[in-house]
């Protein structure tokens, strides 16, 4: 007699896998019928077992233990891992059983090695896994998708880390991410700007902020903008300072830092400027003056790469009072 203690695998209400409470050993059921009634799995069947099927079992990799459930299933124990692997009776005779303890172990093991961590089985697509990724969010995807992964074939990108940074980019210019493009174009969402408007915009554009609102006709060239120095010091050691100018340096600071945890930043100056077209221009001057005056300072892309999502206009820590200097003097102009 088995009995149904308790599932392992949350959030999900699925059951991979039951305890057999006399022997303490996980019977795992096979992948379809997980939505069935766990209870049902808990019932031996009485009928005898054939020589033949042991003879079958064995020669792929079985013990036949018991018959379960009802007349055409059986458990099986594999020769590998020694797992409890409830099968038809019809695939022992018909196919190779597979045994759902090896693969289990599998799944785990390679979302171990593709940097994540397997929560469990979506309940009603059995291709999907639900994966931790280290960023704590809840992710769903396709096994053979996180195998790519643990090869480094292709990366996992975050859905929820993903729409974050969205919305601080939208932020960053003075609009809200409203959500997906009403009119279904995949590069395109749906922002409202500071000013109430709503509008249509590519992300690329929300992006570079060559755009404008058709409604108050304020873009980043027109809208009031700052220069700005932020002090980023990255798990790795390395101790930076980025020059830029923004709209919202605070919002382009958070999200610059989405990128990874673990980075320690610190907003050194804010130079206000009448509007982005000016911003830039200064900047611009700042960045050649600096190049000439200081061209081992620039710190190489591939040095923070990893870690910021910026790619140039990044200095190292020993010029940082040369470049607040040079902003204060800007200020008072
Ligand atoms: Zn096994
Ligand atoms: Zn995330
Ligand atoms: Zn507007």
């Amino acid at each position: 007699m088995v009995h149904l203690t308790h599932t392992l695998l949350k959030p999900t209400p699925v059951c991979s896998h039951i305890y057999i409470a006399s022997s303490r050993s996980k019977l795992y059921l096979p992948r379809g019928s997980r939505n069935h009634a766990p209870k049902s799995w808990t019932r031996d069947y009485p009928g005898p077992i054939k020589a033949e099927w042991n003879t079958i079992a064995r020669a792929k990799g079985f013990d036949l233990i018991r018959r379960i459930k009802d007349k055409s299933h059986v458990v099986l124990r594999c020769h590998t891992c020694g797992d409890l692997t409830a099968q038809k009776l019809y695939t022992l005779r018909t196919a190779q059983p597979a045994c759902a303890g090896c693969r289990h172990r599998n799944i785990v093991a390679t979302a171990h090695k593709a940097g994540l961590e397997f929560q469990g089985y979506d309940p009603d697509l059995h291709k999907l896994g639900i994966y931790h990724p280290p960023c704590g969010h809840t992710v769903r995807r396709q096994f053979g998708q996180i195998e790519r992964i643990a090869n480094g074939g292709c990366k996992l990108r975050c859905e929820t880390c993903h729409s974050r940074r969205e919305a601080a980019e939208a932020a960053d210019r003075g609009w809200r991410l409203m959500g997906r493009d009403p009119e279904g174009k995949t590069n395109y969402r749906m922002y409202q700007h500071g000013c109430g408007h709503r509008q249509r915009v590519a992300r690329a554009n929300m992006q570079s902020g060559r755009f404008q609102c058709t409604a108050c006709g304020e873009g980043w060239s027109t809208a009031p903008s700052n220069l700005y120095a932020i002090r980023l010091e990255l798990p790795t050691g390395l101790k930076v300072v980025k020059l830029g100018f923004s709209r919202d340096p605070e919002s382009r600071l958070r999200h610059q830092l989405l990128l990874q945890p673990g980075i320690q930043a610190e907003l050194l100056r804010i130079v206000p400027q009448p509007n982005g077209h000016a911003a830039l221009c200064q900047e611009k001057n700042l960045h050649r003056a600096l190049k000439k005056s200081h061209p081992d300072a620039i710190i190489p892309h591939d040095h923070f790469q990893n870690w910021l999502s910026v790619k140039t206009e990044v200095y190292g820590i020993e010029i940082e009072a040369f470049i607040l200097k040079r902003l204060d003097e800007i200020r008072e102009k």
